[in-house]
């Protein structure tokens, strides 16, 4: 569904994407996973037609993003990173511009605003300001305005930055439920946890480069299944285990104090890139 070959992007001396292959298959909720600044963004803007590549090629569902940029801009929905929503309009009129510039027909729009007010649980809030709405409301209205015109792909950068715990985690399951109804999934983040429960496969991204490709159960089974933290001469260090047994027997007769958990998936990140997601 979504398939990209040797792609660049510079921005004057910087380069952004440094040479990006992936391929994402139809109906996969793919998670991109990266720290500030590691073209996350940029990926999703050339995607989506609202930035040009430097080199290399990407198609959406068979259409090449640059040779049929607008069969390729009618697959795909996107949900940017910041709000920009019309606040002085009504919930209704935002999302019957969106309609409009895809040229939906008035009746379709109706249709459509119906279903999707419904699906994201936005129904009685149909008539208000988008000024009155709280963030995570917000966040919902961009997905159902992503969605109006029935994209084969969503592409959402970095869904839930700055919403609380339990408005994430509506959102998760709203992106779970899109995703079982058909659609393919493209998400941004830079939180571990969140990759680590939507993602049916995560690439992760530094410097403008993908380091590993995989689900997270495998990206974590590369560091073992258990993690020992202990404060040592050289700072925080983490050793890994298969068992949790071998786990407790290096732990036994330890002097200094120490943690044992499950490996993450930002185990996994830290090994292949050295640095942290946050
Ligand atoms: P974040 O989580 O901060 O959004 P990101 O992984 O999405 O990070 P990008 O926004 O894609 O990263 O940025 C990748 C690199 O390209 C960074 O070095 C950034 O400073 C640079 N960059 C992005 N957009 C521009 C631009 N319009 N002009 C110049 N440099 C840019």
């Amino acid at each position: 569904m979504i398939s990209i070959r040797g792609l660049k992007k510079t921005y004057g001396r910087t380069e952004a994407l440094a040479g990006i292959d992936l391929e994402v298959e139809a109906g996969e909720l793919f998670a991109y996973l990266g720290p500030n600044g590691a073209g996350k963004t940029t990926t999703i803007r050339i995607l989506t037609g609202l930035t040009r590549l430097s080199a290399g090629t990407a198609g959406l569902n068979g259409h090449d993003i640059e040779k049929q940029a607008l069969a390729a801009k009618r697959q795909c929905g996107l949900v940017p990173q910041h709000i920009n929503l019309d606040s002085e309009l009504t919930v209704a009129e935002n999302l019957d511009i969106h309609g409009r510039i895809f040229g939906m027909p008035k009746a379709l729009r109706r249709e459509r605003i119906g279903q999707l007010l419904g699906y994201v649980e936005l129904s009685d809030r149909r008539d208000s300001l988008v000024k009155q709405l709280s963030g995570g409301l917000k966040r919902r209205l961009m997905i159902a305005r992503a969605l109006l015109h029935s994209p084969r792909i969503l592409f959402l950068d970095e869904p839930t930055v700055g919403l609380d715990p339990g408005i994430r985690r509506r959102i998760w399951a709203l992106v779970k439920r899109i995703q079982a109804d058909g659609t393919t999934i493209f998400l941004t983040t830079h939180y571990i946890e969140e990759a680590e429960f939507l993602a049916d496969r995560v690439a992760f991204i530094d410097r403008g480069r993908i380091v590993a490709v995989d689900s997270p159960a495998a990206l974590m089974e590369r560091m073992g299944a258990w993690a020992i933290d202990q404060v040592g001469d050289q700072g925080m260090e983490t050793f890994y285990f298969t068992s949790r047994q071998e786990a407790r027997d290096r732990a036994a007769g330890q002097q200094t104090e120490f943690t044992l958990r499950r490996v993450n998936l930002e185990d996994a990140f830290l090994a292949l890139t050295g640095k942290r997601v946050k």
